[in-house]
């Protein structure tokens, strides 16, 4: 085996959930990883950052039951490696604190894998942080210990050999005072026995203990008593794990101290909001709705693939210099014609006749990225009506214009090009394919109750929606959606919603994002003074 060969495995620390707490490091080894492996205590949005192309694979659901066997997890891991991959483990808040880093890195090192350690913010002491629990404090402890709760989740999986000697090595007269603060992850299910031998080993039943669960994403909550009567407290909120239990005098802090789930402080903490984009848009919605505390659900992704029907593709492609323009409605048009030039071992060079126009900015700078070409003509606005009105030539009769584009498209260009006199070839080169099993899941959640509002931004945002949601039948999208708020940025967007059946409850007066998060923030502070 060469090493020299082999791609490197990274451990990285994902950090506690707020996607904004992994490190620099670690977003820099997600943005180029070839291999991104991953579980459920990392946040579902930090693999948007990862490459389209890159291999995402999860390895644990919510029951143990699910979830992959470490010493597969750690097979996927070298075997990814020793195809010269960059291989991403991404694991929750640090990878070395009971994440069972040291043995995927011990593996890595037995077969002679090359690894790094990118360290994380560990939920240890963010979840109590985002609960206004400083682990230490001057007048309240001085240390602080970082235990093992034992939870059975945890030794069910194939790590028996690690929990059975630690629980072996376990003495709770040492555990109950090796700090003034003590923090138990993997500790909701044996939360019982950890207040009994603390109370057993000379904790004082009043000393104060929080749980906080999900800390730092939108979802947390914390519920605080004292070991006398947490177990109880924990029972009746139903509170599951995972959770930190946090034991000591530090917790009393939080009345004061207690700010990302303060409701008068953050209105919309927790609060789960759809974000629809338009295609070009940034994500200023989504981060600027985190910030505030809520939970912003982003769409199902539309994926777009070149379609594998390629022979008409190829033709045109081969007879570029019978055609006097070609015209690119889509920066998605771009990959798949370079993926087809390519393949035939042709280049720019077979645009040399051609004059391009491109729909909008983004598109021209694909054609220049991915291609080295420039467009010779870009409208002001990116529609087709815009490349009609601003064309270049005026007249068209007899020319020969070539249109690559989706495989489902509007019908304007070409048919208001042929009116004109010109000739014009439409022909597929991609499709996109929507993402059904997660219109799925984003039902699921709107039938159950789990989303308190939708936003849209623009009215392109209103159909994106729709058509994610109900590919299949527009119609039934308002019956999905009735029990989730409506926010439209503005009267025009609330029209387009209205269209679809889809009644605002909420249109911003100031016709920005930050107008619109305003607009939903003071919708709920009304709404608590009513209540
Ligand atoms: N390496 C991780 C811990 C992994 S062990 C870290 O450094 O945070 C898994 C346990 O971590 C869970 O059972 C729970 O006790 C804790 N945990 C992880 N993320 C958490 C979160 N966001 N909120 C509360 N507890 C969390």
């Amino acid at each position: 085996m060469t090493t020299l060969k082999s791609g490197t495995v990274y451990l990285v620390g994902a950090g506690p959930g707020d996607p904004k707490l992994i490190t620099v490091r670690g977003l820099e080894l997600l943005k180029t990883a070839d291999v991104v492996v991953y579980d459920r205590l990392t946040h579902p949005s930090l693999l948007s950052h990862t490459l389209s192309t890159a291999e995402k694979i999860y390895v644990g659901k919510a029951s143990a039951h699910h979830s992959m066997k470490q010493p597969d997890i750690n097979a996927v891991l070298v075997e990814r490696a020793l195809q010269g991959k960059s291989v991403v483990r991404l694991k929750g808040g640090d990878p070395f604190v009971f994440g069972r880093g040291g043995e995927e890195a011990e593996y890595c090192k037995e077969n002679g894998i090359c690894f790094e350690i990118v360290p994380g913010v560990t939920s240890a002491i963010a979840a109590p942080a985002y609960a206004g629990i400083p682990v230490t404090h001057r007048d309240a402890a001085s240390s602080f210990s970082i235990i093992t709760g034992h939870e059975r989740d945890d030794s069910r999986e194939s790590g028996t050999r690690t929990a059975g000697v630690a629980e072996q090595r376990r003495q709770w007269s040492k555990i109950a005072h090796a700090a003034d603060t003590l923090l138990f992850l993997m500790g909701v299910e044996a939360l019982p026995d950890i207040a009994q031998r603390l109370q057993e080993n000379g904790r004082a039943p009043e000393t104060p203990v929080a749980l906080v669960q999900w800390g730092t994403w939108a979802r947390q909550r914390v519920v605080v008593g004292t070991l006398a009567d947490i177990v109880e407290r924990v029972h009746s909120a139903n509170l599951k794990p995972p959770a930190v239990c946090v034991v000591g005098d530090v917790v009393n802090l939080r009345s004061t101290l207690g700010w990302f789930d303060n409701l008068e402080q953050r209105p919309l903490f927790g609060k789960r909001i759809v974000v629809t984009r338009a295609r070009e848009q940034a994500s200023g919605l989504s981060d600027l709705l985190r910030t505030k505390g809520a939970d912003p659900i982003e769409l199902p992704v539309i994926e777009i693939r070149p379609l594998e029907e390629i022979s008409e593709i190829d033709d045109a492609l081969l007879s570029l210099n019978e055609y006097d323009w070609v015209i690119l409605t889509s920066a998605n048009a771009v990959p798949a014609i370079a993926k087809r030039m390519n393949a035939m071992e042709i280049d720019g060079r077979a645009f040399a006749r051609t004059k391009i126009a491109t729909i909008g900015p983004a598109t021209a700078q694909a054609l220049k990225e991915q291609l080295g070409l420039r467009a010779d003509f870009i409208p002001t606005e990116a529609v087709a009506e815009a490349i009609l009105e601003q064309f270049p030539e005026t007249n068209l009769t007899g020319k020969h214009f070539l249109i690559p584009r989706a495989l489902e498209a509007r019908e304007v260009l070409p048919e208001t090009l042929r009116q004109r006199g010109a000739v014009v070839d439409v022909i597929p080169v991609y499709e996109t394919v929507m993402d059904t099993e997660g219109a799925e899941t984003l039902r699921a959640e709107f039938q159950n109750g789990e989303v308190d509002i939708i936003t849209f931004t623009s009215s392109s945002t209103v159909r994106n929606f729709v058509q994610a949601l109900t590919p299949e039948d527009p119609s039934k999208a308002a019956e999905i959606v009735k029990n989730a708020l409506i926010a439209a940025i503005g009267p025009i967007t609330a029209n387009t919603a209205r269209e679809f059946g889809l009644e605002p409850h909420i249109i911003a007066e100031e016709h920005t994002i930050p107008g619109l998060v305003a607009a939903i923030e003071s919708y709920y502070i009304k709404e608590t003074i009513h209540a």
